[in-house]
């Protein structure tokens, strides 16, 4: 990702140094069941509006929630791989508000008993170093409905407003990171990394236009070398790590412009405008007491037993940190290949089955982040999907390694390997496409030497620049399966000793 630097001004420089910014992320992701938290309704991004409802995402009188057991699932192996406390003692309660987007008039949610608490997670700086970011709760809870307003995309301006409850009842987690976020570069770090991770647990597909990965930003300024935080000021509606990063680098500007000159930072919700790349005030923000939480009746508490935990503690995958470290360690890769390789597990299995078939792993990073990432992005295709098997580009190096044929021989059956698949060594031995060397190359130079008797005697007259001419015509005859090294070698040879 880029590093966004919105000042030059070296006044504004000054001021930066002389602040610091304090910002803590609470993040919303949509858990990818087929079907809602507390009903059986489908969970399908796309439906014609208010298609998948029911009674009980509804609201309607008398009907009963009743938990998905998926969603539990989720947020616990979410827990896991926060390296939080998973709680074996836990329960829903109501948060009231009155909105549209509400048909309950409460959203039920976890308050004072989150599912887990008191993580962390190592996010990746562009210059190679990590930084840990402690992780306060993680939660379940249920997403509200979506209102569309006819004529803007805001409420204000517009001349009515239509609500679609296909998302009320889809499952939430929210994950509250602690303030120790020092930087925007670090706050999309921060946010990348969770969303790889819960990525890789398949639990959530991160899609953040689709709106199924939203983040909100807490942030503050405070004097450098002051302990107190200032007021925070929370910034809603990005919808890419970019956006994230603008935002704060322009709230950041903001406050320190109004402590400077005088002002004060009101405690509120912004909204980012992507279109003026700037943040205007939205609403005052609530104080918890504000939702006057209780404890939700309809739902019984959540009692885990410690083998459940330590079940699907056992089924987590491998998670990105600890790829990156391996392909570091043991496979001598830097950190930004590592960190290309372990972006997405598929790519990341893909690319370990290849090195495990006996593969050099710098090689097969070129072809996988080259090539097959170049063919893949053309084709939309995934890399599960690719007729070339991991054991077969494994098969493809493994025939450059021995001699067997060029790299270039490779690149030019790559095409028809990625989208045919089968085996590379049929296929150079179907096409003759071996590598020349020895008697047979012998034999074509002695050829080409014959061929052009007028470029002989004006090279052996000091004329160097043309074995460039001779290589080029050895290939040519040979259809470019000359070895490139004994080409050069048996051919100076000849030039050389009239
Ligand atoms: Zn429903």
């Amino acid at each position: 990702m880029t590093a966004i630097r919105t000042e030059t001004n070296p006044e504004r420089t000054d001021l930066r140094r002389a602040y610091e910014p304090v910002i803590g992320l609470e993040v919303h992701c949509q858990l990818n069941t087929a079907t809602k938290i507390f009903c059986a309704c489908s969970t399908a991004f796309g439906a014609a509006p208010n298609e998948n409802v029911c009674p009980v995402c509804l609201g309607m009188p008398g009907v009963l929630p009743v938990l998905n057991a998926k969603v539990l699932e989720y947020a616990v192996k979410a827990g896991l791989a926060l390296n939080c406390q998973i709680a074996p003692y836990s329960k829903f309660d109501r948060k009231q508000y009155f909105y549209p987007d509400l048909p309950k008039n409460y959203q039920i949610s976890q308050y004072d008993l989150p599912i887990a608490e008191h993580g962390w997670l190592e996010a990746p700086l562009s210059d190679g170093t990590s930084k840990r970011i402690g992780i306060t709760r993680l939660h379940m809870e249920e997403d509200a409905g979506k209102l569309v307003h006819a004529g803007s995309d805001r409420l204000a301006g517009s001349s009515h407003s239509l609500v679609d409850y296909n998302r009320t009842g889809v499952p939430l987690c929210e994950i509250v990171s602690e303030p120790d976020i020092r930087s925007a570069e670090e706050a999309a770090a921060y946010a990348q990394e969770l969303r790889r991770i819960l990525r890789y647990l398949g639990i959530c597909d991160g899609n953040m236009q689709e709106g199924s990965l939203r983040c909100d930003v807490n942030i503050s300024v405070r004097p450098v070398g002051t302990a107190k935080f200032g007021t925070k000021v929370e910034i809603k509606n990005m919808n890419s790590f970019n956006a994230i990063q603008r935002a704060i680098e322009y709230e950041i500007d903001r406050q320190i412009e109004a402590l400077t000159s005088g002002g004060t930072i009101v405690q509120e919700t912004r909204l980012w405008e992507e279109n003026s790349q700037r943040t205007v005030s939205m609403r005052k923000k609530e104080g918890s007491s504000d939702y006057r939480y209780f404890p939700e009746p309809d739902l019984g508490p959540i009692v885990l037993p410690a083998e459940t935990i330590a079940h699907w503690r056992s089924e987590l995958p491998e998670l990105p940190a600890a790829k990156r470290c391996r392909y570091k360690r043991d496979l001598e890769l830097n950190p930004y290949e590592s960190g290309l390789l372990a972006e997405e597990r598929d790519v990341a299995t893909y690319f370990e089955t290849v090195v495990a078939a006996g593969a050099d792993p710098k090689q097969v990073f070129n072809w996988v982040m080259g090539d097959i990432t170049a063919h893949l992005n053309e084709t939309r295709a995934a890399i599960t999907d690719l007729p070339l098997t991991p054991a077969h580009l494994a098969e493809l190096l493994g025939l450059i390694a021995d001699g067997t044929i060029s790299g270039k021989i490779a690149k030019e059956l790559l095409p028809e390997l990625l989208t045919q698949g089968g085996s590379p060594e049929a296929l150079v031995k179907a096409k003759n496409l071996t590598v020349l060397g020895g008697d047979a190359l012998q034999a074509a130079i002695a050829e080409v030497v014959a061929a052009h008797p007028r470029e002989v005697e004006q090279y052996r007259a000091g004329k160097n620049k043309l074995f460039g001419f001779f290589v080029g015509q050895v290939m040519k005859k040979t259809q470019g399966r000359a070895a490139p090294q004994e080409t050069n070698d048996l051919l100076r040879t000849v030039l050389d000793n009239p």
